[in-house]
């Protein structure tokens, strides 16, 4: 199932060029109340909703998709955490680069060695809601991703049965001010994180490390690879990020960025695809 967030917080399911309106769905979740879960309760009773999705579907307003602002599939991650040079072919490009490495010996190391790095919440947006980039003196990038959404709780998870917490995939972008600062703070503004087109179930996507992806700027193919290059493959992160953090539902993984980064500037439009999970538009303005 295909499950996107549009418009005034309505749930849809995605079927072809069409949008079923099922936000009644979402009355399946429980009342909160202050203090609030840090975690997204959507995701976490994600099987409640497609029951109740199902229940109510055929009767379901359906919308035409191209019509529609699709934003942030998860509304309320705990946390997004991100992979650094998790392919090998990008972490050669940044070595090469020192308009890319600005002479940083931390963006050099492996992913091994690095380890993750989290992303601000507050810089999530969906795709319609598009990208503002600030401090347009500096290069600003583009970094294409498999998202990994997580279903349920996740502690010291192994490899063996990490893909068991997922709730499902979809496209990440990373956005990067290119300078010295730390990863989280270049990473971080608002809406330089963009999550969409929608949350596709694992059941649609099978294995996560055979999927092509890659992201066009004004229609040119700027970045074009597959998950299998990934250093670090879907499972080992859970398993790596849940060593450190307990995962929450809803928490997203970023999973890394394949070579061809390079810089947007407002008034681009970026089409970013990952195999299985979908295509989406992004503008770019200024902040
Ligand atoms: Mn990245």
């Amino acid at each position: 199932m295909r499950l996107c967030r549009f418009g005034h917080n309505q749930l849809g399911v995605v079927e072809g060029l069409e949008v079923q309106d099922v936000t009644a769905a979402l009355d399946v979740l429980p009342a909160v109340r202050y203090p609030l879960p840090k975690h997204d309760i959507f995701i976490e009773h994600l099987d409640s909703v497609i029951g109740r999705i199902h229940e109510i579907k055929t009767s379901a307003p359906r919308l035409v998709l191209a019509g529609l602002k699709l934003l942030s599939p998860v509304a309320n991650p705990s946390k997004i955490i991100a992979a650094p040079v998790n392919y090998q072919k990008h972490l050669e490009e940044v070595k090469g680069d020192a308009a890319l490495n600005q002479g940083n010996v931390a963006h050099t190391i492996t992913i091994q060695k690095a380890g993750l790095f989290l992303k601000a919440n507050s810089s999530l947006v969906g795709p319609g809601e598009g990208i503002a980039l600030r401090f347009l003196d500096r290069r600003n990038d583009h970094e294409v991703e498999l998202a990994v959404v997580i279903g349920k709780q996740a502690r010291q998870v192994s490899k063996a049965n990490a893909l068991d917490y997922v709730a499902g995939y979809s496209i990440g972008l990373d956005i990067t001010i290119r300078g010295t600062e730390d990863r989280s703070f270049r990473k971080s503004p608002d809406t330089y994180t963009v999550l969409g087109p929608w949350l596709v179930t694992p059941d649609e996507v099978g294995n996560p490390d055979a999927l092509d992806l890659s992201i066009a700027v004004n229609g040119e193919t700027r970045q074009s690879s597959n998950t299998k290059y990934m250093i670090l493959k879907a499972a080992e992160l859970i398993e790596l990020a849940s060593s450190f953090y307990t995962l929450y539902p809803g928490d997203i993984i970023s999973t890394g960025t394949p070579e061809g980064v390079s810089p947007i500037v407002p008034g681009d439009t970026v089409v970013a695809t990952v195999e299985k999970v979908g295509t989406m538009e992004v503008k770019v303005r200024a902040f």
